[in-house]
């Protein structure tokens, strides 16, 4: 009998040095890296992909941390899995917004299994890390055997399944920077079941002046609306330096929901996606306008 996915040759590499060099030995169409799977075995199980050598990277526990620096903020290795981000109490307490969105990514198994590295590195549009990471302005570690570099968060996926990740190269950590006072960030994501992807999802920081005023900063992050999560500028030039209302707000989901690029497809229509855009920034903006006043 056939069996499901095609046959592969399966490394268990015991450092990321000894990952990194069976990666950079094989050429891309015939190798793959498996972190939890969860996303990766669906794809060979329908043979989409069909690697001859996968590198199973979850057992390099260097990989596989949550700390906190005062001055460099929070960093995530990026094997820390969906599960370990909900729960962490340093990230409860300081970047909940993190630990919320973590509690709707799918089912507690999948949590269990798949690891934020493995969920951005992906490159799915929908995916949720990637708007609440954009939010929070992080930034992703690249590692390869000839060094490392960072990315923006907002420049790492470049379109759909597709990322800034070369080959060679291993996500390796997530940072997010301290936030600064005064601060509140929310994220929601609208799926039709709860702990489903995301028909539209919407992550927004507002940091206000030291009054508590008006808005010094605004960062608005979109998902599942364009071929990758997305920052909606537009939108957030309309907050910043103002007196947040609930007017401007709306104004910032209309404005937003010009600049998302949302298709068609079974769940919804492009209309009812911008529909959904111009809501979700106006009540997501109303929640972190309320955060940024208590904090
Ligand atoms: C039923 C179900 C429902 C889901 N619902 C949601 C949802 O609502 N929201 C959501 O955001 N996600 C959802 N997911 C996806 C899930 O969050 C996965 O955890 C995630 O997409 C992949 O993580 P993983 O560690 O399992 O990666 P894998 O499946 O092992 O890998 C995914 C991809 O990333 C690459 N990769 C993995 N780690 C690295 C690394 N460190 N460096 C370089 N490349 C790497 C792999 O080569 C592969 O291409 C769902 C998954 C399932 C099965």
């Amino acid at each position: 009998m056939k069996s499901v996915v095609s046959d592969f040759e399966y490394f268990v590499p015991k450092t990321v040095e000894e990952a990194l060099k069976l990666l950079s030995q094989y050429e891309e169409e015939e190798c793959k890296v498996i972190a939890g799977g969860q996303s990766l075995i669906i794809l060979m199980k329908q043979r989409l992909l069909t690697p001859k050598y996968l590198i199973d990277i979850k057992g390099l526990s260097d990989l596989d941390y949550i700390k906190l620096d005062e001055k460099e903020g929070l960093k995530i290795g990026a094997l820390t899995t969906h599960r370990a981000i909900e729960k962490s109490p340093v990230i409860q307490k300081g970047f909940s917004v993190l630990s919320e969105m973590e509690q709707n990514v799918s089912s507690v198994e999948t949590r269990n299994w798949g690891t934020i590295g493995g969920n951005v590195a992906h490159g799915d549009p929908s995916g949720d890390p990637a708007p609440v990471l954009i939010a929070l302005n992080a930034k992703l570690k690249m590692t390869s055997l000839s060094g490392e570099r960072t990315l923006d968060a907002e420049d790492f996926t470049l379109d759909y399944f597709e990322t800034a990740l070369r080959h060679d190269e291993l996500l390796t950590e997530i940072q997010v920077p301290t936030l600064p006072p005064n601060t509140g960030v929310k994220f929601t994501k609208f799926s039709q079941i709860v702990g489903d992807y995301a028909i539209a999802s919407v992550g927004v920081l507002i940091t206000l002046d030291k009054n508590k005023e008006t808005c010094s900063d605004a960062r608005i992050a979109l998902g599942a609306v364009d071929i990758a999560p997305m920052r909606a500028k537009k939108a957030e030039d309309v907050l910043k330096g103002e007196k947040i209302s609930n007017d401007l707000l709306a104004e910032a989901g209309q404005v937003a929901s010009e600049e998302a690029s949302p298709t068609t497809d079974v769940e919804a229509s492009e209309e009812y996606k911008r529909d959904l855009v111009k809501v979700l920034v106006r009540r997501v903006g109303s929640e972190a306008l309320a955060r940024a006043k208590k904090a």
